[in-house]
């Protein structure tokens, strides 16, 4: 039996058995009772239908699952039909939801901004990065143009140009510091994903790069320039007296030495830059180590200033003895150099709130407190003569400040323009074990 079969004999049943009810009724009674009662039974058959089709209705107006009605017969079968089928549709309905969550925690979680566009430039959708990057808002700003959140003239042209082989680098619109590359990728027709990438750390290094090799050419063109200067000389007046050619040779040697101090800082820096190995300590003798910097200072002071050492910090600690060698005398080698003759400098090696540190403070020339932040810097120089003439490279400071984060220590710097300064080195406690 089909299941059309089923439902006629379903819905026909009361009416049959009504009728066959009728007859016994004619039988008994007469024509008009049966009529009536058959009547009757048909009214009540319509009324209950209309009621379960009201029920029906209503419940179809706000169909969730713990309201579907009670009903019986036929009428069961079509509201436990509809609430199977609400059921499926509130589960797919929750996978889909699901799924959205994930691809919304995915997108948020991409290390690129994403903006979708639809074919009219307007923005249907972004992530998280994408707010930062664009200042865009995921919310307020969903099909507004594109060029009207962004409207950089260099950003508007690269989206009308069709050609997007090469991203674009531009300033972030609201962090002016910001820098991003960006590219546009078609997808979906006429469709395009706008993705941006903060390149800030990348263009900070290139400038550096860039810098730094115009800054070494610069420094090895003034004394190569005045050698050569004197070997064409030199060259073309070969009559010149002995004493000037004596006197030439001398300044020659000066510069050749300079260029010798500023290839070995650099290959020292280099050597520390490049080294990402972990470094190889070793208990360090202070007493030994602290007593050839002095006296290597005192050398180079010359008698010219008032020159001591105090040694009251622990006798050892773990650290790269040639390193702190060079940084320890990089500090007392600045202090000489910029301290005038008959100043004084001080080094010290004490236990400062249980941490060891070296100090050193001269009554030199000091430093104004705009500079303070960038003398670590590669050539970053207060006064750019004085530095040359005292026969500095620019790189002491920046090797200083290398060697102090490889030796997890710190560089504090604390000066006063014409009262002197004080460099310190201050060591972590653990050093000491
Ligand atoms: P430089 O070879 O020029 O001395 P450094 O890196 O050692 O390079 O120092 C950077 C700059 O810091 C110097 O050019 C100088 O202007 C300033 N400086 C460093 N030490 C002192 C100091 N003790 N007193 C005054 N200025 C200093």
């Amino acid at each position: 039996m089909n299941e059309l079969q089923d439902f006629w004999i379903r819905v026909s049943l009361p009416v049959v058995y009504g009728a066959l009810i009728a007859l016994l009724l004619w039988s008994i009674f007469s024509a008009v009772v049966a009529l009536s009662f058959l009547l009757l039974l048909l009214l009540a058959v319509m009324a209950y239908r209309a009621k379960q089709l009201y029920k029906l209705g209503k419940w179809l107006s706000d169909a969730r699952l713990e309201s579907i009605p009670n009903a019986g017969g036929i009428w069961d079968d079509v509201f436990s039909s509809l609430y199977k089928m609400v059921k499926r549709h509130n589960q797919t309905k929750q996978d889909l939801a699901e799924e959205l969550q994930h691809i919304e925690q995915a997108t948020a979680a991409l290390p690129e901004g994403v903006v979708s566009l639809n074919d009219a430039n307007r923005v249907e959708w972004c992530n998280p990065l994408a707010e930062q990057h664009f200042g865009l808002d995921a919310n307020s700003d969903i099909l507004q143009d594109i060029t009207y959140l962004v409207r950089q003239p260099e950003f508007i042209e690269y989206l009308h140009s069709r050609n997007y082989d090469e991203p674009l680098v531009m300033k972030a619109a609201r962090h002016e510091d910001m820098v991003l590359s960006i590219r546009l990728v078609p997808y979906g027709g006429n469709k395009h994903l706008l993705i941006s990438h903060d390149v800030t750390q990348l263009e900070r290094i290139e400038t550096m790069r860039r810098d730094f090799v115009a800054n070494v050419s610069h420094e090895m063109r003034t004394p190569l320039t005045v050698v050569n200067g004197f070997v064409e000389n030199l060259i073309d007046m070969p009559d010149l007296s002995h004493e000037k050619i004596r006197h030439a040779l001398h300044l020659m040697a000066e510069q050749t030495r300079r260029m010798d101090h500023l290839v070995s800082d650099l290959l020292t820096l280099s050597r520390l830059e490049n080294d990402h190995s972990p470094l190889r300590t070793e208990m360090v003798d202070m007493k030994s180590l602290l007593s050839e910097v002095y006296q290597d200072g005192k050398m180079l002071s010359d008698g010219r200033h008032q020159y001591s050492l105090e040694m009251e910090g622990p006798l050892q600690i773990s650290g790269n003895r040639e390193e702190l060698r060079s940084a320890f005398t990089n500090l007392v080698s600045n202090a000489i150099r910029y301290t005038p003759d008959g100043g004084s400098i001080r080094l010290r090696w004490e236990l400062k709130s249980g941490q060891p540190e070296f100090s050193v403070q001269d009554s030199g020339i000091g430093i104004d407190a705009q500079h303070i932040p960038r003398l670590t810097e590669r050539f970053y120089r207060v006064d750019r003569s004085r530095s040359r003439e005292t026969g500095g490279t620019g790189l002491g400071l920046a090797i200083v400040n290398r060697i102090a984060l490889r030796h997890h220590a710190r560089l504090l710097i604390a000066s006063r323009v014409g009262d002197g300064s004080t460099f310190s080195l201050v060591f972590p406690a653990t050093s000491m074990e």
